[in-house]
């Protein structure tokens, strides 16, 4: 990601963003075990690989498949790629997929010494962040998941989902660029640090089962009241949906590589 522009919400997008929390937050009330995030860091690096370019539950289901064939770290690490490409099959891009979570376990146990993430408990966010984002496959969203989801911290990621939501909702103007760094981080300061989780886990659940990349469900979607996208889906462009080469979770599209 290149070097942070400056960027700071205007005050009617930030009220919009409030309002879009409260009315996301009242209908779903963040179910955060729909989402299935682990609490350890190095699973939840691992899970947010395998979210790349597919949805939750392909990617749940390919987790379940994965842990059950490789249910520690170091099995995996030393089984035969062609092994672990088979397992991810479902998911799609297993065989990215495979090369790039096993560059992860390899990088993390020379960084670390074990298949274990557990030095970031003991980082600041700065430097955790870091520590994640210089892994193979972990983009700057990735690494606020690990931060979020993992270690408790106060991050914001900005997914795919996040990202639609917030342009069509009118938070973003539609020429947003989602791989500017300074976006990201204008994003989470925006966000109250008590609301970052809730509102994070209540835009997942809204963008994968609510507002889609191509057909958005306006009619039941709990924005509707604030959303100048609502009820327009085929007049919806192509800016506006989201940028198609950002799925539910991720940040570069290669299909050479992975990185989520
Ligand atoms: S009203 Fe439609 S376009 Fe707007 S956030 Fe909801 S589903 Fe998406």
């Amino acid at each position: 990601m290149g070097r942070a522009i400056r960027f700071r919400l205007r005050a009617s997008a930030k009220r919009t963003l409030q309002e879009l929390d409260r009315l996301l937050d009242d209908a779903y009330g963040a179910p955060e075990a729909d989402l299935d995030n682990k609490a350890d860091p190095l699973d939840e690096a691992v899970y947010m690989v395998l979210s790349f370019q597919t949805d939750l539950d392909r990617f749940r289901s390919v987790w379940d498949e994965l842990r059950a064939a490789f249910p520690a770290w170091d099995s995996l690490a030393q089984a035969p790629l062609g092994r672990v490409v088979k397992t991810l099959r479902v998911g799609g891009l297993q065989e990215q997929k495979a090369r790039t979570i096993k560059k992860l376990l390899k990088a993390t146990k020379q960084e670390t010494g074990s298949y274990s993430l557990d030095v970031l408990r003991d980082m600041e966010d700065d430097e955790a962040e870091r520590f994640l984002t210089r892994l193979p496959g972990l983009s700057w969203k990735a690494a606020r998941c690990v931060l979020l989801y993992s270690l408790g911290r106060d991050a914001f990621p900005v997914d795919g989902n996040t990202f639609r939501i917030f342009k069509r909702a009118g938070v973003l103007g539609r020429g947003s660029v989602y791989r500017r760094r300074g976006l990201h981080d204008g994003l989470q300061d925006a966000v109250e640090a008590s609301r970052r989780k809730p509102f994070h886990i209540n835009l997942v659940v809204d963008g994968q089962g609510t507002c889609l990349p191509r057909r958005p469900l306006c009619s039941s979607c709990p924005a509707r009241s604030i959303c100048p996208m609502c009820g327009v889906p085929a007049d919806i462009t192509s800016s506006a949906r989201g940028d198609r080469s950002i799925d539910s979770c991720a940040v570069t599209v290669s299909r050479k590589s992975v990185r989520a």
